[in-house]
């Protein structure tokens, strides 16, 4: 059981100012794992209030000694790496091994790679007769989802941390332990007090209380679409600048020459990562229609080989979904490419030796048009569609009618034709061939998927304002 019964701001864990906290359910078990408190605007307000001092004295701080803070809190959380796996394992349903490596061993090494970052990043720049400036921007609001908690929290603070600024985060209320962890490993080594505040608590909340605040520079934010649009409004008024990591419907074009046997259980494995629980997995599967049947039986194959079961198992590549809300809403949306006459080819339903947990079976349904629910929403959960299209043109035609642009996949004979697809995509990420995840590229959409990029050097430039001096 993790319990956390306070609040963490002005180097200090702080007693809530109102009554009321949240608990952690398990995915797997349902059963309660840890409790945070539930937040008001008044600890939002003290909150607030701490990263402003803290932001004073934190942005004078030199780059070399911010850059070994960051190195600090990276050995600081490293031996931490199985207490916090377990607890995102239970929170998000990840299963463990993926979670180990994926969820907090690839985001305590981005803290690092923040550091060296900050250290090769330069400050100052003349123009003609200015000096122009980096400067980090204040105190940024970072609000996070439960899919990758870890991760999601470290893609804004560590980038936030070395520009100079001080931030308030509040985690995501399903997936919170993560970022309490993340403070007991900065209180430990006694990072500057007012640096790093979090106040838990609901989004609506807490979550809306940081995005309004007077004291607020700047707002980070990863989630839904339909929350991203109301902090961007909210951020709209008090004119902050907002960085925001929306949904996807990333598209996975395989083209006629491609190695199929090599290629589609890639989009398979791809679009089921973290049980389809992630923003830019490759939800739609454009295969040409002369092998649409050809694609289905290898998909199908690939998917039989992702074992369900309980998150802890060694075996288990599919847990259960974050939440009971969630798997409604992924069975629903099941139920709704039924209704549209797409072709269910693999799952459909909760799995039924599982009535325990937020379990749904993987699925996969094929012939899906384009114009199809399941094909235009973002699902996030285990739900891949597979679309058959006529020609190259007409591939990338529905792979960019979407309103989201974040992610999306090539595969073909020859790299020249898959990059000559990659270019007509309207995503920020496109991998070819295979092409793997780099920490060093920049991550954000095009469209409705957001504003802004995250990881990476070119990440810290969103924590900068530009100040030109005349000489
Ligand atoms: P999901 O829970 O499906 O990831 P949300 O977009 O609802 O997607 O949640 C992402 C984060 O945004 C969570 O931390 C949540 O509490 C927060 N949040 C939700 N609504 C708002 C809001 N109106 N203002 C600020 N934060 C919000």
């Amino acid at each position: 059981m993790h319990l956390y019964e306070s609040h963490y701001y002005g180097g200090a864990w702080q007693a809530p100012l109102g009554a009321g906290a949240i608990d952690v359910l398990s995915s797997a078990t349902e059963a309660v794992v840890g409790r945070v408190p539930r937040g008001t605007s008044a600890d939002v307000d003290r909150a607030v209030a701490a990263a402003r001092d803290g932001f004073e004295r934190w942005s004078r701080v030199s780059v070399e000694d911010r850059a070994q803070w960051l190195e600090k809190l990276a050995a600081a959380l490293k031996p931490r790496v199985p207490h916090v796996a377990e607890a995102i394992t239970h929170e998000v349903g990840t299963a463990l091994s993926y979670a180990t490596k994926v969820q907090v061993e690839f985001p305590i090494m981005m803290i690092g790679m923040n550091a060296r970052f900050l250290r090769n990043a330069t400050f100052e720049e003349e123009l003609g007769n200015s000096l122009v400036v980096k400067e980090p921007i204040g105190v940024v609001g970072c609000i996070t989802p439960w899919n990758y908690p870890l991760h999601q929290v470290v893609c804004k603070i560590a980038p936030a941390l070395a520009a100079g600024c001080a931030v308030v985060l509040k985690p995501a209320e399903i997936a919170p332990l993560s970022a309490a962890m993340l403070a007991d490993a900065a209180h430990e080594i006694g990072l500057p007090s007012g640096v790093l505040n979090i106040v838990f608590g609901e989004g609506k909340v807490v979550g809306e209380a940081i995005v309004a605040h007077a004291g607020v520079d700047m707002v980070s934010f990863t989630g839904s679409l339909a929350a991203g649009r109301r902090v961007a409004a909210v951020a709209g008024d008090g004119i902050k600048k907002v960085c925001l990591e929306l949904g996807g419907k990333s598209a996975f074009v395989v083209l006629d020459d491609a190695p199929f046997e090599k290629a589609i259980p890639a989009g398979v494995n791809n679009c089921m990562q973290n049980s389809g629980q992630t923003c830019s997995a490759w939800t739609r599967l454009l295969v040409p229609r002369s092998r649409h049947d050809e694609a289905v039986a290898l998909a199908t194959g690939a998917l039989a080989k992702l074992t369900m079961g309980d998150p802890f198992d060694a075996a288990t590549r599919l847990g259960p979904l974050a939440s009971a809300a969630q798997r409604d809403r992924v069975l629903g949306y099941i139920e709704q490419g039924r209704s549209e006459g797409a072709t269910l080819v693999a799952g459909g339903g909760r799995p039924a030796d599982r009535p325990v947990g937020y379990f749904v079976e993987a699925t996969i349904f094929a012939n899906v048009d384009p114009a199809m629910t399941i094909a235009q929403e973002e699902i996030f959960g285990p739900v891949l569609s597979v679309i058959p299209y006529d020609t190259e043109t007409d591939a990338v035609r529905i792979a960019n009618e979407s309103i989201y642009g974040l992610a999306g996949g090539v595969w073909s004979a020859s790299k020249e034709r898959s990059l000559a697809v990659a270019r007509q995509l309207r995503t920020g990420q496109v991998d070819i061939n295979g092409g793997r995840f780099n920490a060093l590229a920049p991550f954000g959409g095009y469209k409705k998927s957001g504003v802004g990029r995250e990881i990476g050097p070119l990440a810290l430039h969103e924590f900068f304002q530009l100040k030109a001096i005349q000489q």
